[in-house]
């Protein structure tokens, strides 16, 4: 198949595409590289079944493809603190373009939410069923919102066209070519230790985390993609074993044999206090199952990043950036 990957050049993404290589496809990765990098697809690029479209989703662009994967939105708080408008016409404007791209191309179409759109979640662990407990003007608005409303576009576009459509909620991922510096807890945690210094914790640490190692979320991916009887299917993807955000630093700290001490910080405001998904259907409809635990896939993500940091000291931005 020929298949579009938009935000193929993130943290995600670009595995994804890696793996639609693998398998046999050909693979259109368009992406703007605001928090992409060109670093992450630089081992795809030579390859005679890829190619770059330097794209912004929230222009007007034209394509063809026989299925499209949306996973172009600034994904860690950081990120989409930085860049709130371009996250908010990513997961509105963009969506509907990538939409039309499938709805011409009659091609199949999987959008990446975000458990996010649970926000502070009353119901535990949260099934897709769940409604969510979101505030539309609160500081993480920009993207459970406009990925709130991505959801939406999406169903209107089956209900009104017939488009073969899937929702993906993804929960916290982790793994090679996350940015260094994007904030979040895992590369946070990872690059304090092994630099030996402070480990940030917000809060007392008590609030939950689950986090899924990426190659297996790309496998999630492609069975909602390409399995049958996934149209109009909406699925968690996440790992559900749950920690506190202090035990993972605990974790990291044994794993890299740190000496980091834990200094605890102010917590962020409108911070979930607990985020586990259920997977029930994952399981059941995709035959999905994460096979790689925290301490198999954080050994792997240390020595990326040991390598990364040897390599750059820290990210290296792209000129987008
Ligand atoms: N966190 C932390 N220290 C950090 C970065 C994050 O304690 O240096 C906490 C953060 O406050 C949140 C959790 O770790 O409770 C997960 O944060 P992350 O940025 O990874 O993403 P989120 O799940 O909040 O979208």
């Amino acid at each position: 198949m020929k298949v579009l990957v938009a935000g193929g050049a993130g943290f995600v993404g670009s595995h994804l595409c890696a793996r639609l290589l693998d398998e046999g496809h050909d693979v259109l990765c368009v992406d703007n590289l605001v928090t992409g990098s060109d670093r992450n697809i630089a081992a795809l690029v030579d390859h005679g079944r890829f190619e770059f479209l330097r794209q912004d989703i929230t222009e007007p662009f034209t394509a063809s493809a026989d299925a499209v994967f949306h996973l172009a939105s600034p994904a860690s708080p950081v990120g989409y603190w930085e860049h709130p408008f371009m996250t908010i016409r990513a997961n509105t404007t963009g969506t509907f373009t990538l939409l039309d791209i499938a709805r011409r191309s009659q091609a199949r179409f999987l959008i990446t939410s975000t458990s996010e759109i649970y926000g502070d979640p009353l119901e535990h662990p949260q099934t897709e069923e769940y409604r969510g407990n979101v505030d539309p003007t609160g500081p993480r608005a920009c993207y459970d919102e406009s990925k709130r409303l991505g959801e939406t576009i999406t169903t209107e576009y089956r209900r009104h066209y017939g488009v073969d459509t899937r929702i993906v909620r993804v929960f916290n991922t982790y793994g090679p070519h996350s940015q260094l510096d994007d904030g979040r807890m895992i590369p946070n945690f990872i690059v304090q230790a092994v630099a030996g210094q402070p480990i940030t914790v917000h809060g007392t640490g008590a609030q939950t985390r689950s986090i899924c190692y990426v190659d297996d979320l790309v496998d999630g991916l492609m069975r909602a993609m390409f399995a049958p009887d996934t149209t109009g299917g909406i699925f968690n993807l996440g790992n559900p074993e749950e920690h506190s955000v202090l035990e993972w630093a605990e974790m990291i700290i044994r794993l890299t044999d740190s000496p980091s001490e834990i200094r605890f910080e102010a917590r962020r405001e409108d911070d979930p206090l607990r985020r586990c998904p259920n997977i029930t259907r994952a399981r059941q409809v995709l035959g999905w199952t994460p096979r790689i635990g925290p301490e198999e896939g954080l050994l792997r993500t240390i020595d990326w990043f040991r390598a990364d940091m040897e390599r750059g000291g820290t990210y290296v931005p792209s000129e987008a950036r």
